[in-house]
């Protein structure tokens, strides 16, 4: 099988992704998806033919090259993978509730673990544990976040990206593939945020040529 190159990218300000038609006019001649997200675990197989409808999911992939799989956050992770001996590219949304519903397991479950270890995964700037802020995550969140909760001066924070790249460990992927910037969209000047109170959305974008 010839191995297709897989292009990736995250982007941020002064640019806004907040929908499809937004993302298009940034790329005008790409053929693009990106699914009505909606804080669920949903993740759609994306072929030729469907690749311009609208559905509702929070995760795509495809085996098919020049389709440009696209996710928007605002604090959220937009997880990357890419399959290094397959052919498999996905674009991931997931916060804290995409987290508590595993929905990068949901993604990789379907596939074997010979394959499951070839996935490099990237994970784009989102909200830190520095600004993670819950008021009440103990009762918030499921437990399996509990170990991940720090105190700092009677407030709570939870490392959401260390969460994720746990998740993402426990399903075969090694350490060495998950690439995490840790970048924080909060208290970056450079990334959108909705804590900030903004509207615009950055993008994480995949695609195979
Ligand atoms: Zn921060």
């Amino acid at each position: 099988m010839q191995l297709m190159k897989k292009n990736y990218n995250f982007l941020g300000k002064p640019n806004n992704f907040a929908n499809r038609e937004k993302t298009q006019s940034f790329f005008p001649n790409k053929n693009i998806v990106q699914p009505l997200q909606v804080h669920g675990k949903k993740i759609v197989k994306i072929g030729n033919k469907n690749s311009n409808e609208k559905f509702e999911a929070d995760g795509v992939w495809t085996q098919e090259k020049n389709i440009m799989l696209s996710i928007k956050t605002a604090d959220c992770i937009g997880l990357l993978f890419y399959n290094e001996k397959e052919d498999i590219i996905a674009a991931v949304h997931a916060g804290w509730r995409g987290l508590a519903q595993k929905i990068s397991t949901e993604f990789l479950s379907q596939f074997p673990e010979k394959i499951r270890k070839n996935f490099h995964v990237f994970l784009s700037p989102s909200l830190q544990k520095c600004c993670s802020q819950f008021s009440d995550p103990y009762n918030e969140t499921p437990d399996f976040f509990h170990k991940y909760i720090e105190k700092r001066e009677e407030k709570f924070f939870i490392d959401l990206s260390e969460i994720c790249e746990q998740e993402l460990m426990n399903c075969g992927i090694k350490k060495e593939n998950i690439h995490n910037n840790k970048i924080c969209t909060k208290c970056s000047e450079n990334w959108w945020s909705h804590r900030n109170g903004e509207k615009e959305r950055n993008l994480s974008w995949i695609e195979m040529i």
